[in-house]
């Protein structure tokens, strides 16, 4: 049996849904089949409850998400991708920080509107959306208005994206290889290229290009897309699918 939460039936249909694509979990293209609600844990190294490392507003966000208050980042703890040169690896990894229940992170994204940030951006959520689904459907309940962003390595199935239909306003991939072989070399996901560019696709279809309002992002698509040396990253073949695939509008962020 599953031990799912007491009261998973006050949630919506959606984060049901993701729930029970936890237990066996196929939540993304790992498929580890792993029963998360039973302590069980795969690839990206946490069960089912959010562990965070961090929670606060960040400065250091792109301009169009941080405005006056900061971008109210929650930092989660594991992660689907096995990349070697990840910033964040005691983090991603180690899965360093402190499990939390569904209402206390609930809380701390009103305590992030509290605070005065601009919007919610979660930071490696893709093997957490159960709980966090459910955690912003609680938080909205409590009030929360501010924007929802999907702050993601890129790295998820297209079946989970549309169960997020309607929670998320602004998707920010990161769109990392071109090529498998690179892919599986440094991020230990050989089919990373086919299912970044099909989850960029699913998202698009449902927040569109970018939209701002004084300045801030409101809703829609922003790409992030990392530079390697000797052409590593693919980064004319990405912005060639960006450009004749999604939109010619989309916005990128390219670091070095
Ligand atoms: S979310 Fe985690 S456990 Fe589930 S399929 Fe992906 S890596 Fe495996």
């Amino acid at each position: 049996m599953t031990s799912l939460p007491a009261n998973i039936g006050s949630f919506s249909k959606s984060v049901q849904q993701l729930w029970a694509r936890m237990n066996p979990c196929t939540l993304c293209p790992r498929k580890c089949k792993v029963y998360r609600s039973k302590g069980q844990i795969g690839f990206c190294g946490v069960a089912d409850m959010p562990v965070v490392s961090s929670v606060g507003p960040h400065f250091g966000e792109e301009t169009v998400l941080v405005g006056a208050g900061g971008s109210g980042t929650i930092f989660f703890a594991g992660c689907n991708l096995g990349c070697i040169f990840c910033q964040n690896f005691d983090i991603s990894h180690h899965c360093h920080g402190r499990q939390l229940t569904i209402e206390q992170l609930a809380q701390s994204m009103l305590q992030l509107r509290d605070y005065g940030c601009s919007n919610i951006n979660l930071v490696t959520p893709t093997h957490l959306v159960p709980v966090i689904m459910a955690a912003i459907e609680s938080a909205q309940k409590g009030g929360l208005n501010l924007p929802i962003v999907y702050n993601t390595g890129g790295y998820d199935s297209v079946e989970t994206l549309k169960l997020l239909d309607g929670f998320i306003d602004i998707y920010m991939p990161d769109m990392k290889y071109s090529d498998s072989g690179v892919a599986q070399q440094f991020s230990s996901a050989a089919d990373y290229p086919q299912v970044n560019r099909a989850g960029v696709k699913e998202m698009h279809r449902q927040v569109g290009d970018l939209q701002l309002k004084e300045g801030a992002a409101t809703r829609g698509l922003l790409v992030r897309h990392l530079v390697l040396p000797n052409k590593l990253a693919g980064s004319f073949e990405i912005i060639d699918f960006l450009a004749e695939q999604i939109s010619p509008k989309t916005v990128i962020n390219v670091m070095d």
